[in-house]
């Protein structure tokens, strides 16, 4: 959570999705602290969505839970109501959950293939789609931010970099990318700023193995030029500027957050 204590989005009324843990469970803290009200969405896992909220509340914030699956067409418009009823109205959507399911592509099957494109692509779609239509809902009043509706995708270097093995994530943030750029060229006349954060290698549960023995580390750092794993913080600190009036010139970009992932180390000297 910030330290700074600054109070930048006091006044906004955020959702988070897949924030029961990772990347989006920071987001949310990180948000919260900065001053805004926020929804914490998780899939099934109501007690580690209310544990984050607890967390935002006892830094001084607000937070309520809703358990949604961002796949499923009416659970997204019952999150979006919820929310509405809670806070009012909605300014800033942290479009976050998202899941692996790895397999080499001749034995992938079609579940595997399907279910992350559901929750990575088509869930961001469900969602944006329900921010857009509540930011440019008459009487939809934006508070103190200098745009309309705020919405950040959260992407991935593999929106970029190819994934062996990982057909479905690496299509899914591939798919992202273009939402994003797309969405961001049909909203931004409306006052509506929408971008992407790409984070590389996060230390979150969804990548455990990448980095939770010795000899995986140490292969996952030759990947990173700055030497370093992330922290889920790296990356909500880049959301809460992507969420303020700070950034507000910012419009239809992607923000790497790797430690030079997408640098192609293996270049260095070769190639
Ligand atoms: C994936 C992680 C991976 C990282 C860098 C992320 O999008 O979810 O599993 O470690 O990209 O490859």
């Amino acid at each position: 959570m910030s330290d700074i204590g600054q109070q930048t989005l006091q006044g906004r009324r955020a959702i988070v999705t897949g924030a029961s843990s990772g990347i989006g469970a920071a987001a949310a803290r990180e948000l919260g602290g900065s001053g805004a009200r926020v929804v914490v969405n998780c899939h099934s896992d109501r007690d580690a969505g209310e544990a984050v909220a607890e967390q935002i509340r006892a830094a001084g914030g607000r937070a309520d839970v809703d358990c949604a699956d961002v796949s499923n067409e009416n659970n997204v418009e019952r999150l979006f109501d919820h929310a509405r009823e809670i806070m009012g109205g909605v300014d800033l959507l942290v479009s976050n959950a998202g899941i692996q399911q790895d397999a080499a592509t001749v034995d992938m099957t079609l579940a595997q293939w399907q279910r992350v494109i559901d929750v990575n692509l088509t869930g961001q779609f469900l969602c944006a789609r329900a921010a857009v239509r509540e930011f440019l809902r008459p009487g939809h009043e934006h508070g103190p931010s200098r745009c309309r509706g705020n919405i950040i995708c959260m992407s991935s270097v593999h929106e970029q970099i190819p994934w062996a093995g990982r057909v479905n994530y690496a299509a899914s943030k591939g798919g992202v990318m273009l939402l994003m750029q797309s969405l961001a060229q049909e909203f931004s006349g409306k006052g509506i700023r929408i971008n992407a954060v790409a984070p590389g290698a996060i230390k979150t549960s969804i990548n455990r193995d990448a980095w939770d023995s010795e000899e995986a580390r140490s292969d996952l750092q030759k990947l990173i030029p700055y030497q370093r794993i992330g922290e889920v913080e790296d990356v909500a600190r880049v959301v809460r500027w992507l969420a303020s009036d700070d950034s507000d010139y910012v419009v239809g970009t992607t923000i790497v957050v790797d430690g030079g992932m997408t640098l192609y180390p293996g270049f260095r000297g070769n190639g």
